[in-house]
């Protein structure tokens, strides 16, 4: 069986609709996928008819934004019920601060003599309801301030360069309530990402688990294999189930496409053992 727990729709910032993501994994050979819109559950009804024609196994899911200690971490929700009340306004209030955070973004770009940032971005926006750092990307990108998408991120919106802003997302606590009173798993997103020291990483996978998070995701393509076997061995130290996503979030900009991933390696717990 081939799992791709992790990706990305038109309804937060990826370049394809939640049916077009699904018929894609499908005939890709994915048999088990999760749409895993940033903070967002909105796509998944479109999904699951999509999922119901092709007949490949839909898992409900998002990605949620986190702040820990001076850190943005994502946690991957999977196997939600999207019409949760208490998730919904979990979910809702982290989106609730894009809108401001979007204009602080903006603000700190024409500092750096880039104007028109937030209109810019604006255009690129798939859903209302959700602006996000790839929109700037994109803006970045067409109005020629960088060559290529892969490229933005190291010179803008980044930590200590133009077009960053602090911002205050949920609490790490939060999410996983939020996650496990809807019925889900909670795993801690690409670990290999977070810019944290090795004290850091041990603090925030033990908190992780003892707020009761789930799962690591091991197998990603933000991990080199060094990476992957580091959080295959933290996963079974710390006893958290390990997870595998592509992270797509569409043609030309994600190096690795649906279902792409190799296998979860030897010896640890898959997050999808009991279901
Ligand atoms: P936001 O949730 O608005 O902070 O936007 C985060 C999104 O920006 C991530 O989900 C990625 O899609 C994208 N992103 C962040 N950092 C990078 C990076 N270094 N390279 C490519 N995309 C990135
Ligand atoms: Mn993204
Ligand atoms: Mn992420
Ligand atoms: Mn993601």
């Amino acid at each position: 069986m081939r799992y791709d727990l992790h990706c990305h729709s038109t309804h937060s910032d990826g370049l394809l609709a939640p049916a077009e993501v699904v018929r894609r994994a499908a005939s890709r050979g994915v048999d088990v996928l999760a749409l895993t819109d940033h903070d967002e559950v909105a796509g998944l009804e479109e999904a699951r008819a999509a999922a119901d024609e092709t007949g490949i196994t839909l898992v409900p899911g998002a990605e949620l934004s986190v702040s820990w200690e001076e850190l943005t971490v994502h946690v991957v929700a999977l196997g939600i019920d999207p019409s949760n009340a208490g998730l919904l306004a979990g979910l809702a209030a982290i989106r609730g601060g894009r809108e401001g955070r979007a204009r602080r973004i903006a603000e700190s770009l024409a500092t750096a003599g880039i104007a028109d940032a937030y209109e810019g971005a604006r255009r690129h926006v798939t859903a209302e309801r959700l602006i996000s750092r790839t929109h700037f990307a994109r803006f970045l990108v067409e109005a020629g301030h960088v060559r290529e998408m892969k490229d933005v991120f190291s010179r803008y919106l980044t930590p200590g360069r133009p077009g960053y802003v602090p911002h205050a997302w949920a609490a790490l606590s939060d999410a996983i309530g939020w996650i496990h009173a809807a019925g889900g798993q909670a795993v801690l997103a690409h670990p290999g990402r977070y810019r944290v020291s090795p004290s850091g990483l041990a603090r925030l996978l033990g908190e992780f688990r003892d707020l009761g998070g789930d799962a690591v995701e091991v197998r990603s393509p933000s991990h080199d294999a060094s990476q992957v076997a580091q959080f295959a061995s933290l996963a079974r130290s710390y006893g958290l189930a390990a997870s595998s996503g592509s992270d797509y979030h569409g043609p030309g900009e994600s190096r690795v496409d649906l279902g792409d991933l190799p296998p979860l390696p030897d010896g640890v717990d898959p997050v999808w053992k009991d279901w």
